[in-house]
């Protein structure tokens, strides 16, 4: 940008006046250690600061905004497609000083760091405890915290625990506006929507974070490692498709080509074979009994394959040695070329023999060298292009190249980033991947937050690219202006459809049978009904449709957004209604919106282990789809037999074995959605890995139908356990139920599928229902899974924790536990996973004081508690005070309490959501981005939204 001299002089003193002197870096020879990350690209700073906390930088950001200078957050700077490099000049934040671990919460399986700690320094302060921080890029040694949460990293480990936005809890973020806000923490679900899901990923691009709360598991009870040799790479990958196709997950599952072997061979000596075609790095974990099996099961699969060896790890010298070679890689590709580019693409896993096949033409195409290594396991490839820059024109071919292979990964059904980001390397392959409606939707989503445009201006994002790099680039990318954003935050409006929603917010809604009829146009005959019997089942807490629409297809349902949008009446999407009773009554009349007609697999790819479903599929219908081939979706939420998927997700419901398997936000891969601007978009896509873009798809889980109307989504799948078994603990009291939880948690030789904590009450009606056998107090319920061995081993553990007794016939009380006990009021309440007791004893004593009878189930080893209080016609009228009495122990702990179900004079009475708290108007404003007339599901969420 470049300062002239006054101005500059002026902002320097400003900063100074923030930081100190010695923080603010500008003489040349400082400036020039910030111009470069891991990427070929290069831009020089006009100053560099180095804030120590997030007010510092909150002031920072205010004076940018002030002095309209453009700035960017830098971690340890090696990032892989220029995030951190300030493309537009400006000032580069750097968060070396915010170094500090500052609480590790074994309990409850978290800590909380600054975002400057190194990834290593986290894992080495855990590893003293027997814990660990999951995600592992192979740059571990330096890249920070809140770098990998920037760009989601993942890593060799991410194949079997998942990408960083699994393990981000929470973030306190500064936002471009200058504002500091918390979002989640370490309670699950927060209501409102998931804006560490959305915020994870975005490159620094939306705030900068100050501080994170991430999750940490105990460290595997032991593990294997193996290196399988192949003469060829088709071979080895087919080796790939296969091991995940045969349901086996393990810890990592690593490809490297002939020419990085010889490489690192070369450099390292560590052992591998110099004239193979490609080896993989294969590594299990977990519970000991089963590691064998695994073992034998993976060695079979690779020599059917046509592996030449599979060599096991007999010593920890020899793994640390297999995996030196991985892991340094790097350095031996310094040795022999002089420059390197790094693609980073994904593809469904059974495509890769194909994919790999194209990349090799590409090299030959281009007259360079390919190596290839990188994540096989998660379809995520790395093919290192080596240049030498200072040849005319190799560079140039190199990024050619790059961008061929992307094109290649989105023809395969994939992304073009898998965990690298788009940064300022790919915004022209951005358009490869996603419609011009996806990517106008993510631009306004930035404009949001990021009005001034000056946070990490340049990435992402192919309008803000530095141009075309590539030849023959098309852009089909819509200007900013023409978003519909523009209209909701007062901007200039949009043309087209958008410039005929803002005009209907001046109408007055049409008179509703008049508007009934105008909804009825844009659907089939039969796609309809105004019939009074027909409208009836849709009664919600006194509120009742005037006409459900039952579109048949998302075309459909997009032009009936469009059309309630033009005639100014509120639309609820409706699945099964088995989650209808969360939340409030929309507060203006209006439509049903049904996915009933919606429904089937769209795509089974089970040597993917994916599953894609239109959104009124009853999940119980897609289990059995994907049962019949040895596989399962591991969502158990309440009535799964009834509930679809597009409710599901949109609810965010999960069961207990979300404890081992995740909830929607780490099942779901990608989503198609339905806007009230009557456009259809797609976020994620089929593969497991996917950093490009926005994560919308997080954004959309839980957002109760009030962004648009979900009609597709794209889930992982988990082979069916060879064995499950369930496990009755009765305890004397909540202490004691503590006292084993804790046990359980820090064990590493106990990995439960679900741990169900059962109040005293909630463990009586159990009993009278589903025969729950105990005398008196609380119950664990603990599920294990796995293989027959593993199962045996931990269950012959578990009883030497606690008296223990199998459950014969366990699936009514699992059902019984998903469901809950019914009885018309529902409270669900997200505290720390290691204060579940703690809260319920306190809930104890409050319902104990006031009258009440409050059975609770908790997922003990996440921190959801589900309360079902009741009274008697004398004490009825204390459930309100009751409830907020429960909200407010939850929120000392931490924590927060919604009511999932309620009568209508109880969600009168009290709050049903609660305080929204301080991302709220964040939330507002990106309400106001997908749905800027308030059309849908209005005054249902969060604070109204
Ligand atoms: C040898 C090598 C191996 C690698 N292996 C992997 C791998 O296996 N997996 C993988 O995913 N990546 C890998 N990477 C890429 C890189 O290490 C990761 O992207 C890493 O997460 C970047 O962290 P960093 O601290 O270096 O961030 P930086 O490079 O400094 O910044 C990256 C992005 O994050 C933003 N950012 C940084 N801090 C913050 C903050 N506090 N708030 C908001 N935004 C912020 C920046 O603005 C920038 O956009 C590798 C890189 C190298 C050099």
């Amino acid at each position: 940008m470049g300062m002239e001299k006054a101005r500059r002089g002026r902002f320097l003193r400003a900063l100074r006046g923030i930081v100190g002197q010695e923080a603010v870096l500008d003489s040349p020879a400082e400036l020039i250690l910030y111009e470069f990350d891991a990427s070929l690209e290069r831009a020089t700073p006009e100053v560099v600061v180095l804030p120590r906390n997030s007010q510092q930088v909150a002031d920072i950001v205010a004076l940018a905004n002030r002095e309209a200078v453009p700035y960017v957050a830098r971690g340890a700077g090696t990032g892989l497609s220029g995030g951190s490099i300030p493309v537009a000049g400006g000032m580069v934040i750097s968060m070396a000083r915010f170094n500090r671990i500052l609480e590790i919460d074994l309990e409850s399986r978290t800590a909380t760091v600054e975002p400057g700690v190194v990834n290593l320094d986290l894992n080495n302060a855990l590893a003293r405890r027997g814990y660990w921080f999951a995600p592992d890029p192979a740059s571990w040694k330096a890249s920070t915290i809140g770098g990998n949460a920037a760009e989601n990293a993942g890593g060799p480990h991410c194949l079997k625990y998942g990408v960083t936005s699994n393990h981000v809890l929470g973030l306190e973020v500064v936002l471009p506006t200058g504002q500091v806000a918390w979002t989640g923490g370490q309670a699950p679900d927060f209501p409102g929507y998931d804006l560490t899901g959305l915020l994870v990923g975005s490159e620094g691009t939306l705030g900068i974070f100050t501080r994170l709360i991430v999750g940490i598991s105990p460290r595997p009870h032991a593990l294997r490692t193996m290196l399988a040799v192949f003469e060829k790479m088709e071979a080895a990958s087919q080796a790939v498709s296969a091991i995940i196709a045969a349901g086996i997950l393990p810890a990592t599952l690593e490809m490297m080509d002939s020419l990085i072997v010889r490489a690192v061979e070369d450099f390292f000596h560590v052992g591998y074979p110099q004239d193979a075609g490609a080896v993989l790095i294969i590594e299990v974990d977990g519970l000991q009994e089963g590691l064998d099996t695994q073992v034998r099961r993976i060695s079979e699969i690779c020599s059917d394959q046509g592996a030449r060896e599979v060599r096991i790890a007999q010593s920890e010298e020899e793994r640390q040695n297999l995996w030196t070679g991985r892991r340094e890689f790097l350095n031996a590709i310094t040795a022999i070329s002089p420059g390197h580019v790094t693609a980073d693409g994904t593809v469904p896993r059974n495509r890769l023999p194909e994919v790999l096949g194209r990349v090799v033409e590409v090299g030959q195409r281009y007259g360079l060298s390919i190596g290839n290594v990188f994540h096989a396991g998660d379809g995520n490839l790395h093919p290192i292009i080596l240049v030498d820059p200072e040849n005319q024109g190799e560079k140039e071919r190199a990024f050619q190249a790059c961008h061929d292979i992307m094109r290649i990964c989105v023809e395969a059904g994939g992304t073009i980033s898998g965990e690298h980001g788009i940064g300022m390397e790919k915004t022209q392959a951005m358009p490869l991947l996603f419609a011009p409606a996806d990517l106008a939707v993510m631009e306004s989503i930035k404009n949001c937050f990021d009005p001034a445009g000056l946070c990490n201006p340049g990435k992402i994002f192919p309008s803000e690219g530095r141009g075309s790099r590539v030849k023959g680039v098309e852009s089909r990318v819509e200007s900013r202006g023409s978003s519909h954003v523009g209209a909701a935050l007062g901007g200039r409006p949009g043309r087209g459809r958008a410039a005929a929603m803002v005009g209907a917010v001046a109408l007055a809604p049409m008179h509703l049978s008049g508007a009934a009829a105008h909804l009825g146009k844009a659907l089939a005959p039969d796609s309809y009904s105004t019939e009074e019997s027909f409208l009836d089942p849709y009664r919600l807490d006194g509120w009742r449709p005037s006409i459900v629409l039952s579109p048949s297809s998302p075309e459909e349902a997009a032009a009936a957004l469009g059309a309630a949008a033009e005639a100014g009446i509120a639309v609820l999407p409706w699945g099964s209604g088995t989650k209808m009773g969360r939340g409030l009554a929309p507060n203006k009349a209006g439509a049903v919106l049904g996915t009933r007609k919606m429904t089937g697999v769209v795509d089974f790819n089970p040597e993917n282990l994916t599953v894609t479903v239109r959104a009124g599929t009853i999940l119980a219908a897609v289990q059995e789809t994907v049962g019949a081939a040895g596989q399962m979706v591991s969502l158990d939420p309440a009535h799964a037999d009834r509930a679809t998927i597009g409710g599901i997700l949109s609810a965010n419901a999960s069961g207990p074995r979300r404890f081992r398997y995740g909830a929607p936000r780490d099942l779901v891969l990608g989503l198609q959605a339905a806007l009230p601007d009557g456009r259809i978009i797609r976020a994620g896509g089929r593969t497991v890995k996917n950093v490009a873009g926005y994560d919308l798809t997080r954004l959309f889980i839980g957002s109760l139908g009030t962004l648009g109307l979900i009609t597709e989504a794209t889930l992982k799948l988990r082979p069916v356990p060879e064995e499950q078994r369930t496990l009755v603990l009765p305890c004397r009291d909540l202490a004691q139920a503590g006292e084993c939880l804790r046990r359980i948690m820090a064990s590493s030789d106990l990995l439960p599928a679900a741990l169900e904590l059962l109040s005293d009450g909630a463990a009586a009606m159990a009993s009278e229902r589903v025969g729950l056998s105990r005398e008196r107090g609380p119950v664990l319920v603990v599920a294990l899974e796995g293989f027959a061995e593993e199962v045996e081993g931990q269950a012959s553990r578990l009883a030497s924790l606690a008296p223990s007794m199998v459950m014969e016939d366990p699936a009514p009380l699992w059902r019984l536990l998903a469901d809950g006990l019914a009885g018309g009021l529902v409270a669900r309440a997200g505290v720390p996973a290691g204060l579940v007791t703690r809260f319920m004893e306190g809930v104890d004593s409050v319902a104990d004081g006031l009258g009440v009878d409050c059975p609770a189930i908790a997922e003990a080893g996440t921190g959801i508690v589900r309360l079902f209080p009741r009274a008697d016609a004398e004490s009825e009228a204390s459930l309100g005070g009751f409830l907020k009495k429960a909200r407010s122990i939850a929120a000392g702990l931490g924590g927060y309490l919604a009511l999932e179900e309620a009568p209508a004079q109880v969600k009168a009475a009290v709050d049903v959501w609660g305080d929204p708290g301080p991302a709220y108007p964040a939330m507002e404003r990106l309400k106001a981005v997908f749905d800027p007339l308030g059309i849908l599901s209005p005054g249902r969420f969060v604070g109204g939204l």
